[in-house]
């Protein structure tokens, strides 16, 4: 195997990188194959692919950590596997079997082994798994063959030089209908949200905040990640309905508030114009672990949550505690860390 990578750790982003591994199964006549690794990164499909015309597919992404003895750790796997059977249902893919999605990330990581990044650099090993529909198709219904695929590229720290917070606005567009396909990892989510998106930014933000689609009053989601915030009276709050797309990232972080840093949790609305009941609001996600909020812009009212400037105690702690188990540096509740081998 290739020994060194001359990848500069410090410095990377979240961009593309060729790994020298991705792994492939394809499903036919009924079933999925055993899959293999392979080298070539571009997958060949029929034009008639599902996938390319009518969104008939879907992703995941997760993480794997270098500890402190050299070993890898994946982060809450079968959390990805239960939610890509989830999506893969939502849209009528075929399922796969968890042990199954999480035996392919562990093959992967392992056959890339130069690519995890050293324990305290701050870069990850970023898994991106995914379903696609394929075939030679053309009316709007179920692919009969699928291709369930996972590539694996070393990622940067989000916030390089510590965590600092950005500012949001909220969006006029909405990023899912109420009973749509918002609570499910699916492409077509996205391809909307690119708009929103650029214009947020263009406005000089670093995303839009998605209200409540049915009444525009309460908080769904902050870009591509979930809100939480932290009530003057320390508990931990973030929003509930059926369109948010239930991050593990937040499902973590409800239990980390409450059995580490025992605060109160509490998942139910949270409107738009009742954000000063808060100190301190983050958005989560795998990406980003978590991005403090220093200020959301809504109709023109700019509300400050603790600072522009400076990250709130609680989310540090958060943040600080939620690295710890995943570096392996904190003990990890059972099942959280599944090891390469
Ligand atoms: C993936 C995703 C998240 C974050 O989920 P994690 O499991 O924490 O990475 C949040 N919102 C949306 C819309 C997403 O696609």
């Amino acid at each position: 195997m290739k020994k060194e990578t001359s990848i500069d750790w410090g410095n990377l982003g979240f961009g593309y990188i060729k790994a020298d591994y991705n792994f492939i199964s394809y499903y036919k006549d009924g079933k999925w194959d055993d899959g293999n690794l392979r080298e070539d990164d571009k997958v060949t499909i029929s034009q008639g692919s599902t996938c390319l015309h009518y969104g008939q597919q879907c992703f995941e992404g997760l993480k794997a950590f270098k500890h402190k003895d050299g070993s890898v750790g994946l982060f809450r796997p079968f959390e990805n596997a239960k939610r890509m059977n989830n999506s893969a249902k939502r849209i009528m893919m075929p399922e796969i079997s968890e042990d199954f999605f999480v035996e392919a990330c562990k093959k992967v990581v392992k056959a890339n082994g130069r690519f995890v990044p050293p324990y305290g650099s701050g870069a990850t090993l970023y898994l991106r798994p995914y379903i696609i529909g394929i075939g030679d198709n053309i009316g709007v219904s179920p692919a009969k063959e699928y291709i369930f695929g996972i590539f694996v590229m070393p990622v940067g720290p989000y916030f390089k030089g510590g965590m600092s917070p950005v500012n949001f606005i909220t969006s006029d567009y909405d990023r899912a209908a109420p009973n749509g396909t918002g609570s499910v990892k699916v492409g077509g989510n996205y391809a909307g949200s690119l708009l929103p998106h650029h214009e947020a930014v263009e406005k000089g933000y670093a995303d839009c905040i998605y209200l409540d689609p049915l009444t525009h009053t309460k908080i769904e989601e902050v870009g591509a990640a979930n809100f939480f915030g932290i009530t003057k009276d320390n508990k931990f709050v973030t929003p509930k309905s059926n369109s948010i797309l239930p991050s593990i990232t937040r499902k973590s972080l409800l239990y980390i508030s409450k059995e580490y840093l025992g605060m109160e949790v509490i998942e139910r609305e949270v409107y738009i114009d009742k954000l000063s009941e808060f100190i301190e609001a983050g958005a989560c996600g795998t990406a980003a672990v978590i991005s403090p909020i220093g200020a959301i812009m809504h109709k023109n009212n700019k509300h400050v949550f603790y600072s522009e400037t400076k990250v709130g105690e609680v989310t540090m702690k958060l943040y600080n505690t939620f690295i710890g188990i995943q570096t392996g540096d904190l003990k990890a509740p059972d099942g959280w860390i599944v090891k390469i081998d």
